[in-house]
């Protein structure tokens, strides 16, 4: 099993993502998140069924970062509640750390960030980032939210509530909420969806340095190609519903990324090549 400090140790571990990761991720790396052969319908009413996925097949490495593309309603929201043990497959199987994702949920090493990111509105952000501890009936540790707090760059809101805060303020609470317990696995579904496009693309690149000092294994829902290439490992592109994986992108581009990247002829053509594939998947 890998533990959070085998990851939290970046300048010794093995975990070198500037090379080009093999199709199941980085090589070497074990095998974190595991969907076989999933398959997944809705009952809807009347006896009628809604297939959501079928057949989903894929890996995510230890330390790799996964975005997962694809248009709207193809079952991009149900892989990440799946492997965040909010649903199950009516087939298949999908397993965290070698195990069904309730066991780490029960374990809180499951970190996840949605859109509608949930803060408690009267709660300042020391509170909603300490969070996690009190739901896991642990001693809130105040050095560590002291910490995160400072890694999304929300020092001096310490005290401020959600109404204070901007839009992307309230995102990067979420985010280090997310972080707060150590996870071996990040679950971001469409985490920057509410955001206008220049506060987006600042959590991009906010996420990327965070994502460099923790490496943590991270699988992000996104409909955002620039968003998936700028951040992710690997990129996988989902058909339309039923959500097959139709594409396998792994993005060569070097680490760290920052703003320069999008000067890098190779960001451009790997952003056309996805955004083709993802209007042929909406067609
Ligand atoms: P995405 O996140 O890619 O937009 P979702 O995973 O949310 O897509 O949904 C995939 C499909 O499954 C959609 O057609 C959606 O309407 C359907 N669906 C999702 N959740 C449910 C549910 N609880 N009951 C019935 N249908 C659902
Ligand atoms: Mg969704």
């Amino acid at each position: 099993m890998i533990k959070a400090e085998h990851i939290a140790g970046l300048p010794e571990a093995p975990l070198d993502t500037s090379g080009s990761p093999g199709p199941a991720g980085p090589p070497g790396q074990p095998a974190a998140i595991v969907l076989r052969a999933v398959q997944k319908e809705f009952a809807l009413r009347r006896g009628r069924t809604v297939q959501a996925l079928d057949g989903v097949d894929l890996t995510v490495r230890a330390g790799e970062f996964v975005a997962l593309l694809g248009p709207s309603g193809c079952g991009k929201s149900t892989v990440l509640r799946m492997v965040a043990g909010l649903d199950e497959p009516t087939s298949g199987e999908v397993l965290v750390e070698d195990r069904p994702p309730a066991a780490l949920v029960r374990d809180h090493r499951l970190g996840v960030a949605f859109q509608d990111h949930a803060l408690l509105p009267w709660a300042t952000t020391f509170a909603n980032i300490a969070l996690p501890f009190r739901v896991a009936g642990r001693a809130v540790d105040r050095e560590r939210v002291g910490a995160l707090i400072d890694l999304v760059g929300l020092n001096g809101f310490a005290d401020a509530r959600p109404r204070q805060l901007s839009g992307g303020m309230r995102q990067r609470v979420a985010i280090a909420r997310a972080l707060v317990l150590d996870p071996e696995v990040l679950l971001l579904d469409e985490p920057f969806g509410a955001l206008d496009a220049v506060t987006r693309r600042r959590m991009n690149f906010e996420l990327a340095r965070i994502w460099a000092e923790r490496r943590i294994t991270t699988l992000l829902v996104t409909h955002d190609v620039d968003e998936a290439v700028l951040l992710a490992d690997r990129v996988v592109v989902l058909t339309g519903r039923p959500g097959r994986v139709r594409h396998i992108e792994e993005v060569a581009l070097p680490r760290p990324r920052g703003r320069d990247i999008t000067r890098d002829p190779g960001f451009h053509e790997t952003v056309d090549r996805l955004t083709e594939l993802l209007d042929e998947s909406a067609e």
